[in-house]
């Protein structure tokens, strides 16, 4: 192992971790309804081929694919469709979900199992990851098949996989770490293989000593990377782990690496190895707001409500509840929104937990500056953003921005810097579709 390596900028948020941090993972049955999201990956949300009445089971194809930033989705369990609606999505819109009564389920696997990934060609494998609907796990749901079909001129040459979990309150990758490491050392190894790379490295900060010592022990080359946040975010890994650094506006691919989450690389062992497509994920229910925090194996379509009521229900000091972290996480309305593919966690906090700011004019005192790990300019783009400049703010860089929320962290005088910022992102978007 080498020395703990880190990003520029960056924060200490308070981890909260010990919440649950010590909780293994329960697998929980399929509740008597499942919500199944036909949108739960960046891109457009699948195409459904099932209606009302129709038997579905465990694995079979719901909705198909519906372009290149698209997905299959399946059916977590064996049941019957009751509708094809619209549903309170955890990302706050809504989104068409096939509604399914569930009877039974059981192993899922619905493609030939591959004992020997090797036998296999890139493509084949590739073709198997889109099939199953493997999506990046770690938040950002991009689909895994994409990033595994970088364009010819692009030469990888290195693999990250994240073990950082940098949100605070967040533990189920930890825990997928300490209680699945082969999964993940096969996923590890079969994206290497795909993508025809021989330097693989494991990512993991330095405050999971336990999962370290584990995934060393495996032979992983595990690069230990200090606590700040955001460590996990793919260009302050990329940073830190190889001293390149992604372009403005470009991708990981373009300075030759590609990163995948260490639940993702679960989600690949699975695809290949037992021909299982994607139908459940790991989340952590956690926040001083719920009686006993978990990390929970829950199957897509699973409600947070379900979650919630396995858990012994709220605390009576609930304030906010949270689709994933704290930082990037976002505040729900309701608890009666389906897990998805992408949600890491969900979060309950009480009013101690909650740090409620009125917000007050800039002082100037830079600190949003010092602290972005892209090194804009936050104060300057949010208030091009507030007077509506949108040119201005994208002279700024405010497409640029990944909404890590660090800078909003520290800002003294409460500005809500990532909600301007959000604001031109999708104004600068909307005349550029104008304008095409
Ligand atoms: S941290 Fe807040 S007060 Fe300080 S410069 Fe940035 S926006 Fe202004
Ligand atoms: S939210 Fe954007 S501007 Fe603020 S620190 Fe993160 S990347 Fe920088």
């Amino acid at each position: 192992m080498i020395k703990a390596r880190s990003f520029k900028g960056g924060i200490h948020p308070p981890g909260n971790k010990y919440l649950s941090s010590k909780q293994p993972i329960t697998r929980l049955p399929a509740p008597e309804t499942v919500w199944v999201p036909l949108c739960q990956h960046m891109g457009v949300p699948s195409k459904p081929t099932v209606s009302k009445g129709d038997k579905v089971t465990t694995g079979q194809e719901i909705g198909s694919q519906n372009g290149f930033i698209s997905l299959p989705t399946h059916s977590p369990v064996n049941g019957t469709v009751k509708s094809v609606e619209n549903f309170p999505m955890p990302h706050r819109r809504t989104g068409p979900c096939v509604v399914i009564e569930t009877e039974s389920e059981d192993g899922g696997q619905v493609f030939e199992k591959w004992d020997d990934y090797s036998s296999h060609s890139p493509a084949e494998i590739t073709e198997r990851i889109k099939l199953a609907g493997v999506c990046g796990m770690g938040g950002a749901s991009f689909p895994t098949y994409v990033k595994l079909s970088p364009p010819p001129d692009k030469n990888i040459d290195t693999l990250i996989i994240n073990g950082i979990e940098c949100e605070p309150y967040l533990t189920a990758d930890h825990r997928l770490m300490l209680e699945n490491p082969d999964d993940i050392i096969l996923g590890m190894e079969i994206l290497a293989y795909t993508l025809g790379v021989e330097n693989c490295l494991l990512g993991i900060e330095i405050n999971k000593p336990d999962a370290i010592k584990i995934m060393d022990e495996k032979g992983c080359c595990v690069l230990p990377l200090k606590v700040s946040y955001p460590q996990g975010a793919e260009k302050q890994l990329i940073d830190a782990a190889t001293g390149r650094e992604v372009p403005a506006g470009g991708l990981p691919l373009d300075v030759g690496v590609v990163v995948q989450n260490v639940g993702t690389a679960a989600a690949v062992a699975k695809a290949v190895r037992d021909g299982e497509p994607s139908l459940r994920r790991i989340i952590t229910l956690t926040g001083r707001g719920v009686i006993s925090p978990a990390n929970y194996d829950a199957c897509v379509g699973t409600l947070f409500s379900d979650l919630i009521g396995k858990s012994g229900g709220y605390t009576e000091d609930v304030k906010r509840l949270i689709s994933g972290g704290p930082m990037m996480g976002m505040s729900l309305y309701t608890d009666g929104v389906p897990v998805t593919k992408g949600t890491s966690g969900v979060l309950a906090l009480t009013d101690d937990e909650v740090r409620d700011v009125v917000e007050s004019p800039c002082i100037r005192c830079g600190k949003c500056v010092d602290v972005c790990p892209l090194r804009l300019i936050p104060n300057l783009i949010a208030l091009a953003a507030e007077n509506e400049k949108w040119k201005l703010a994208e002279e700024f860089g405010a497409l640029n921005c990944m909404a890590c929320g660090t800078c909003s962290y520290v800002c003294p005088a409460g500005r809500y810097l990532v909600h301007y910022i959000k604001k031109a992102q999708d104004a600068i978007r909307a005349n550029k579709g104008k304008e095409a």
